[in-house]
């Protein structure tokens, strides 16, 4: 199968056009088992898993990259999320189990939004419209849209494998210009060929004989792979921010009644809980105020 949990770049010694082939297995098998989604529901959310794992490749930054498709389907919300340095996690929302059996999954409006966010600078953040369930097309779209490199995906998902490959066409320099002439037409032909890849080979082969079934005219270099794995990055902290946002009153509340708020991440299930002093330290001025008023 597509070389499983690792992210891997080739780039063709004649034409300026750059690819990342990825492969999950592993990872997906760990963010399945915490959850229990319908088949299908898996399906998309790997290959959204997939997908992110490849635009990272294309962004070279330290920090988080997530995408979040979000519809009017009974698929409400999927959402992938990875790090610079390979850490995968990715989480699903939906109506009720059968109405995902039946229909299609993302409704018919709906939008897959693109974050940025760099341990250190501003976060980005792109939106584009989704096209059905095609989350590769509606990729696509969002290059284009934002006026970047023209880039083209490949995905597929089944069952708890997932394999995917981007083609991304890289502006000319300069002094090469006069080669990238005499092969102009690169983009269309490596891109034709791609088109022509199968879900099962995507999947099944790694990714040398995948390269090689398609590609065996064209001389490229394969880099190292790198490695990927599921990952949860919450902390108490990060989760402290869903109670900053519920406020002081309806934290209070919840300390009386029940002495803990207790929180799970929903990525990983880990069980979090804050006290009554975990309160103060989050709303320390209107703690003062409260204790003040009671004596
Ligand atoms: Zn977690």
């Amino acid at each position: 199968m597509a070389n499983p949990d690792s992210l891997q770049r080739f780039t063709f010694d004649n034409s300026h056009v750059r690819g990342e082939l990825v492969g999950l297995n592993q990872t997906l098998k760990d963010i399945f088992a915490r959850q229990s989604y319908p088949e299908a529901v898996n399906n998309l959310l790997g290959e959204l898993l997939a997908a992110a794992a490849l635009l990272s490749a294309t962004v070279k930054i330290d920090g988080l990259l997530t995408l979040q498709v979000q519809s009017n389907g009974p698929l409400r919300i999927l959402l992938a999320e990875t790090s610079h340095d390979g850490k995968l996690r990715g989480i699903a929302r939906m109506d009720a189990e059968q109405d995902i059996e039946d229909g299609q999954l993302l409704g018919t409006e709906g939008q897959l939004v693109i974050t940025i966010d760099p341990t250190k600078g501003r976060r980005y953040q792109g939106i584009v419209s989704l096209e059905g369930d095609n989350l590769a097309k509606c990729l696509e779209g969002y290059f284009k849209q934002s006026e970047q490199l023209a880039t083209r995906l490949w995905l597929s998902c089944e069952g708890q494998v997932a394999a995917g490959f981007l083609l991304q066409e890289l502006p000319a320099l300069g002094e090469v210009q006069e080669e990238m002439e005499v092969d102009a037409d690169a983009w269309t032909r490596l891109t034709c060929i791609a088109d022509t890849v199968r879900d099962d080979e995507l999947l099944h082969l790694d990714n040398s004989q995948l390269l090689h079934r398609l590609y065996h005219e064209e001389p490229l270099r394969l880099f190292a792979d790198e490695g990927l794995k599921f990952s949860c990055s919450c902390s108490k902290a990060r989760l402290s921010t869903a109670l900053d946002q519920m406020g002081y009153e309806q934290c209070q509340e919840i300390i009386d009644e029940q002495q803990k708020i207790r929180a799970d991440c929903q990525f990983c299930g880990q069980h979090y809980s804050f006290d009554q002093g975990d309160v103060k330290g989050l709303f320390p001025l209107e703690s003062a105020k409260a204790s003040g008023q009671s004596h």
